[in-house]
């Protein structure tokens, strides 16, 4: 095992073992470390673990489906562990059977195809994460419609930063009411250059103002498209 910082006080309560330093877990991990959260990195390939020494709190090279390995590496002690192996089906089942024999609280892992995640979620992992479909939807969404950014919250809920539809402009949100005519709420404002602050029945839509929308899915969707 090739340790490129020593591993052996990681598991703050605060901080994410990210197994897998791939593409995905490599920005989840980098991601994690810019909003100041402590990261131990876990690959087998001793070029990534040279690549990102210095980068994460703690990066080893090491086998995740060995459970001496992990034990070493303290990472039972771990609340919160992310398998990022995708393509090697076998080392993400294995690894993620070990963390939860271990009883880590909240094990997110990666799939690469509904079969995986399927298998994933049977073996008990709470939170399966499907990087290209969810992006892919993501990203259907935007090209779709005229959303600057859309986020699925869950359960057909979303967020969505927009320019104002036209009907809006010029009018408060008392008077253009359209939680009650649309389905969605508007729950932040920017105007153009300045900061998003919340709003209230009194606030006024600008042209250039940016809003961020909150509702059904399909709701916001729509309301994106009024022009
Ligand atoms: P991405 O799209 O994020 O690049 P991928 O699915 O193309 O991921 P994978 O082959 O799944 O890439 O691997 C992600 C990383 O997991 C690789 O850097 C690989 O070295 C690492 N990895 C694979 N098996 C293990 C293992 N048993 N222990 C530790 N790391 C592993």
């Amino acid at each position: 095992m090739f340790s490129g910082s020593d591993a052996s006080t990681v598991a703050a309560a605060d901080s994410v073992a990210v197994i897998g330093l791939g593409r995905f877990g490599r920005a989840l991990a980098l991601e994690l470390m810019a909003n100041g959260t402590e990261v131990l990195g876990v690959d087998l390939d001793e070029s990534i673990v040279q690549e990102l020494n210095g980068h994460l709190t703690h990066v080893v090279a090491a086998d995740s489906t060995r459970e001496e390995v992990l034990q070493q590496l303290a990472v039972p002690e771990f609340d919160r562990v992310v398998v990022a192996i995708g393509s090697d089906i076998q080392a993400s089942i294995l690894t993620t059977s070990l963390l939860l024999r271990f009883n880590v609280a909240h094990v997110w892992a990666k799939a690469v195809s509904d079969a995986h995640g399927t298998i994933l979620e049977q073996l008990g992992v709470s939170h399966v994460i499907y990087p290209e479909k969810e992006m892919g939807r993501r990203v259907a969404h935007l090209v779709r419609g005229s959303m600057q950014d859309y986020l699925e919250i869950g359960d057909g809920f979303s967020l969505v930063k927009m320019a104002p539809p036209i009907a809006i402009i010029g009018k408060t949100l008392g008077e253009s009411r359209v939680r009650a005519t649309a389905g969605v709420t508007i729950t932040a404002v920017r105007p153009h250059g300045g900061a998003w602050t919340y709003t209230d029945q009194d606030t006024l839509i600008a042209a250039d103002d940016t809003i961020l929308v909150s509702g059904p899915t399909n709701k916001a969707e729509a309301f994106s498209l009024r022009r």
